[in-house]
């Protein structure tokens, strides 16, 4: 998606460990005309499937998921919660994933009454990298019996797998920018061929 790579371009910064930051749109402040747009594409590219509900990651997730689900009927969207609260009650999926900004463990957690066996669901990530967050909440997904219709991603980082290690399961991916590679020496950052959209 041009408009997103342009973005990074200008205003990305490649971090030594891999790490591309972003947040003046995506991670920190929020574009949300930016965002609009990114949920809008998804919506084309999953025109020809069924989604019930979207499941993302906090918390940066929520953003792009929230106006996403604009697109796909207003669907609900569910955040699966990095910590335990008193405010989470009943019974909960939980899963524990590496998380590769933080560098530590941490728990994933999704309350069962918002995940509905036979639902088709759409997973929407800002990141994906190696694909740890990713295969966590698929983990959750098939203890709850729902359907993955496939993953949203804002920037997938081609050269880590993550991507294709989901490609290679079968699952369908749709990046809108996806990174070949990246410099943190000169900040270069290489996209793999995208549409003009
Ligand atoms: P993975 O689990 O696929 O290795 O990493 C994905 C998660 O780590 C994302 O949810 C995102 O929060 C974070 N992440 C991974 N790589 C980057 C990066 O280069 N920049 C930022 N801002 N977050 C990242």
């Amino acid at each position: 998606m041009k408009i997103l790579e342009d973005r990074i371009r200008r205003e990305g910064t490649v971090k030594h460990g891999n790490v591309l930051k972003v947040d003046s749109f995506l991670n920190h402040q929020c574009d949300v005309a930016l965002f609009d747009a990114m949920g809008e594409e998804w919506a084309r590219l999953f025109k020809d499937v069924r989604i019930d509900k979207i499941l993302t990651i906090e918390a940066s997730g929520i953003g792009i998921a929230c106006c996403a689900a604009r697109y796909f009927h207003n669907v609900p969207v569910v955040f699966a919660k990095k910590a335990q609260s008193i405010n989470l009650d009943g019974d909960q999926y939980c899963t524990s994933i590496y998380s590769f900004t933080k560098q530590k463990e941490f728990p994933v957690i999704v309350a069962k009454k918002f995940l509905v066996p036979g639902e088709h669901v759409l997973i929407i990530d800002d990141f994906l990298a190696n694909g740890n967050a990713l295969n966590g909440l698929l983990s959750i997904c098939e203890e709850a019996g729902v359907v993955v219709e496939g993953f949203g991603i804002a920037v997938e980082k081609g050269f880590q797998g993550g991507g294709d290690a989901l490609r290679a399961r079968g699952y369908r991916v749709e990046s809108l920018a996806n990174v070949l590679s990246m410099d943190p020496e000169t900040g270069q950052i290489e996209f793999a061929d995208s549409d003009s959209s």
